[in-house]
C-alpha cells in the first residue's frame, strides 16, 4: 500500500473521508492530527508551521498579563482574610463594649443604692444632732 494512505501519526490505514487535509497537503486522521497540532503547532511530514507560535512580545505581555491576574487574586485573597479578621474583631471587641456597658451600668445602679443608703444615714445623725442639741446635750 502506498505510504501516502496511512496516517504518519498513527501509521494506520487512511479513509479519504475521515481524514484532514493540511494547507501543505498532507493528510491524517483529524482525531490524530488535532492532538499532534495541539502539541507541535507543526505538520508531523514537513515541519510546516500550522499553528502560530504567539510571537515574543505577545507571549511577554500574556505572561505580564497571567502575572497580574495571579497578583490581584493573591492580593484580593489577603484583603478578604483581612476583611474576616477584622469583622471577627470587631465583633468581639462589640461584645466586649457590651459587657463593659452593662457592668458600668449595674456599677452605677450599685452607687445609687449607696449614695441614697449614705443620705439616710447622715439624715438621721443630722436628726440625732439636733435632738441632743434640743434636749441641751452638745454632743
Ligand atoms: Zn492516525
Ligand atoms: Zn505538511
Amino acid at each position: 500500500m502506498d505510504n501516502s494512505y496511512n496516517c504518519v501519526i498513527c501509521l494506520k490505514d487512511l479513509d479519504m473521508d475521515n481524514g484532514v487535509l493540511t494547507p501543505c497537503n498532507h493528510r491524517y486522521h483529524s482525531e490524530c492530527f488535532f492532538k499532534w497540532i495541539f502539541k507541535k503547532r507543526t505538520c508531523p511530514l514537513c515541519r510546516k508551521e500550522l499553528i502560530a507560535q504567539p510571537d515574543i512580545e505577545e507571549r511577554a505581555s500574556l505572561y505580564e498579563l497571567r502575572r497580574q491576574i495571579d497578583w490581584e487574586s493573591s492580593l484580593y485573597n489577603t484583603l478578604r482574610n483581612n476583611v474576616d479578621t477584622l469583622d471577627n474583631h470587631i465583633l468581639t471587641k462589640k461584645k466586649e463594649l457590651e459587657n463593659l456597658n452593662s457592668q458600668v451600668h449595674s456599677r452605677q445602679n450599685q452607687l445609687v443604692t449607696i449614695i441614697e443608703r449614705y443620705k439616710g444615714f447622715m439624715q438621721s445623725m443630722q436628726r440625732n444632732h439636733r435632738n441632743r442639741r434640743r434636749r441641751g446635750l452638745l454632743f
